[in-house]
């Protein structure tokens, strides 16, 4: 049975990537949205959840596409209404606001997905696969992109504990899902534009339990040619995890995939798998990375970041 699901914020990946994959999917119909601008939508809209849920009596799931701002308050109205939520990442502002999602899903008895849409690229588990008994010497990551492409305009993004870090977690979210090792973070440089309160680029060594280190940087100034990689030398390879995680390649060579639907389809099927058996998947370690590279994190100052330079 299909479950009416409402979008909350109609932005950029709710546009680019959630309502394409709910059209799509088999398991979900667009219902509703929350959202202070969109009047096209073919659904009801409304300003807030609890108004949009009078609306749509049957409406059962969310899906939150707003910035990282009052997520706990929304998800705590979400489950008071009932709903089941897929929750965009970065999960909230702070972690003590984020370890309180758990509990608040237990109580009310309703899925939580705490989503990372990077997880779910198409190589990402092939390469977790075959890291399983590898002896992994280095890794390195690089996740360099340009915010004036990306994120056009979306001032939000330059708040503190956003910055580069908005991408930069999607590559903590591989790196913790892939690695059988515990992570933490030894080393953070932190480059903060004169006119800005958060990271334009990011230099942090992570050290992992296995005894080998993660070399890291992220960047929101890369013109030119974007990488998002992670590589992984073994003591007998070098395996890379291209575009995102959307390819892979062994000693140089891509490997062919077996399953190459796009991230947000799997994203959804996890969502209604998780919802079918009563269960909530909401794992922080992305985010506990990204609290310590901001705790321990050495700041040197940038120039000013203009979104026209
Ligand atoms: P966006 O284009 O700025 O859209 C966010 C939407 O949220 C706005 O259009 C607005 O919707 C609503 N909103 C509510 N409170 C807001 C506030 N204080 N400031 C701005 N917007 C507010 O952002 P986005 O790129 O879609 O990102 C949203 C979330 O998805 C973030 O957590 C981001 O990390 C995540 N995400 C983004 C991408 C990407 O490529 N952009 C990829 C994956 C995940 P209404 O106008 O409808 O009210």
């Amino acid at each position: 049975m299909s479950i009416p699901i409402a979008l909350v914020g109609v932005g950029k990946i709710a546009c680019d990537q959630h309502m394409p994959t709910i059209a799509a999917s088999a398991h979900f119909h667009l219902a509703g949205a929350v959202s202070s601008h969109a009047s096209d939508l073919s659904v009801p809209v409304r300003g807030d959840l609890t108004s949009l849920k009078s609306a749509v009596p049957d409406l059962a799931a969310i899906a939150v596409c707003t910035p990282p701002v009052d997520r706990l308050r929304l998800l705590k109205e979400a489950f008071s209404l009932g709903l089941h939520v897929l929750m965009e990442k970065p999960p909230a502002k702070t972690l003590a606001e984020a370890e309180m999602f758990a509990p608040a899903a237990r109580n009310a008895g309703r899925t939580l997905l705490q989503s990372w849409h990077s997880r779910c690229a198409a190589a990402v588990e092939p390469m977790r696969r075959w890291l399983v008994g590898q002896t992994v010497r280095h890794v390195t990551i690089n996740w360099l992109e340009d915010v004036r492409v990306w994120h056009p305009g979306q001032e939000w993004i330059w708040s503190p504990g956003v910055g580069v870090f908005d991408p930069g977690i999607n590559a903590l979210s591989i790196l913790t899902e892939i690695l059988p090792s515990d992570l933490s973070v030894r080393e953070s440089l932190l480059s903060i534009p004169a006119n800005r309160s958060a990271p334009i680029a990011a230099s942090l060594m992570i050290e992992a339990s296995a005894g080998h280190d993660v070399s890291v940087q992220f960047s929101f100034d890369q013109r030119g040619p974007q990488s998002w990689t992670i590589d992984i030398e073994t003591a007998t390879e070098r395996a890379t995890l291209l575009d995102g995680g959307s390819h892979w390649a062994i000693g140089g060579v891509e490997q062919p995939l077996e399953d190459d639907r796009p991230e947000y389809a799997r994203l959804y099927d996890q969502f209604a798998d998780l919802i079918a058996n009563g269960e909530s998947d909401v794992d922080l370690r992305p985010f506990r990375l990204v609290a310590d590279a901001f705790f321990l994190g050495e700041t040197k100052q940038a120039p000013n970041f203009l979104w026209d330079s």
